[in-house]
């Protein structure tokens, strides 16, 4: 468990609550829910939320065999293969992130990613003739999406899915949604290994209070860097101190992967954290961004409205949007 969560600080005040943790979607997920209602009621809409959450992984999750992902994976060359709405929805949005970011963020790095294994137990520095076959490929382009049949289809075998990068964000909005819509829940703090999102403020009736972590210490997550309030947001950070893979020789080799370069991104970035309300969006443009580095990161974000990046480089130096940068503490 190399993923962990971002610092929250909640307070709970006085209003009953219900909360539980558990690990989903190969990370920490914890689900904070407050309100009027029953005891009962408040325990149900976590469990729901859980569930919902265990439902996705079942789609999404590479570690599970029997994955809708490793089912596609195996066949979507072969023939055009029908999935669900889940997985048709998450692919979608992914390949209109990948075009936006010229690769930045690609879903069809799950080659490249099985190659390094960062974050499991076969995590190793591949030889530079297994990584050069799994470069610059850009098979974002070929694969097919079917509206009207519902189906996927890949252009050619030398590729395969992985939405590691955009999963979590996709869950997040999804518990929301159902905590919101089928549980009345006015106020909520869902963390999936540091994807956070909020529902309304505090039980309190105050913001929430958010944490980015400091990547430069031992403890990243425990010492947050910078704090800010927010109310009905999400909060995505991608970095380098999360998941890696420390070589014999003592060099760290972190999981987000450049796929124009075939090895850990390298862009002068420890961590970019998204601020916006969709998560999923959050997800796939803090991956891009610290891929892309800040510069051109900051170009693209400012396209977009309603989304504001915090970045932390190497130097510990911190920059922000200017939408938030005076919000920052
Ligand atoms: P985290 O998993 O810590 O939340 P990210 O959202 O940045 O961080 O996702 C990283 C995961 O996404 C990796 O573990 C891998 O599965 C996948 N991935 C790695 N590099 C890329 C990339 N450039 N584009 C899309 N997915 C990636
Ligand atoms: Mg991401």
């Amino acid at each position: 468990m190399a993923a962990l969560m971002c610092i929250c600080f909640t307070g709970c005040g006085e209003t009953p609550g219900a909360s539980q943790t558990q690990i989903v979607l190969g990370t920490v997920v914890t689900v904070q829910v407050y309100g009027r209602q029953s005891q009962e009621a408040l325990d149900g809409a976590v469990e729901a939320a859980m569930d919902r959450a265990r439902e996705l992984e079942q789609i999404f999750s590479v570690n599970i065999d029997s994955s809708e992902i490793n089912y596609v994976n195996q066949n979507a060359a072969k023939a055009p293969v029908p999935v669900s709405d889940d997985f048709y929805t998450v692919l979608e949005r992914s390949l209109y992130f990948a075009r936006l970011t010229e690769g930045a963020f690609d879903p069809t790095l799950g080659k490249l990613i099985r190659l390094w294994g960062i974050g499991t137990d076969d995590a190793r520095v591949p030889e530079p003739e297994e990584i050069a076959p799994l470069t610059g490929r850009r098979d974002y382009e070929h694969v097919l999406l079917d509206g009207q049949a519902h189906t996927v289809f890949f252009e050619n075998d030398g590729f395969s899915l992985d939405f590691g990068a955009i999963a979590k964000g996709y869950a997040a909005d999804e518990m929301k949604e159902l905590l919101q819509e089928d549980y009345h829940i006015t106020s909520a703090l869902l963390n999936l290994g540091g994807n956070i999102i909020t529902i309304g403020n505090r039980p309190d009736g105050k913001p929430w209070t958010l944490g980015i972590a400091d990547p430069s210490s031992p403890q990243p997550e425990e010492n947050p860097a910078v704090t800010l309030q927010v109310t009905n947001l999400t909060f995505v950070t991608s970095g380098d101190y999360q998941r890696y893979y420390e070589a014999p020789d003592g060099t760290r080799y972190h999981h987000i992967l450049d796929g124009s370069t075939g090895y850990p991104a390298d862009s002068g970035l420890s961590s970019v954290t998204i601020i916006t309300q969709c998560s999923m969006d959050a997800d796939a443009l803090s991956t891009a961004s610290f891929v892309l580095g800040q510069e051109k990161a900051q170009k693209l974000l400012q396209s977009i409205n309603g989304v504001e990046a915090v970045f932390i480089d190497t130097q510990d130096q911190i920059t922000a949007t200017d939408g938030i940068r005076d919000q920052l503490q």
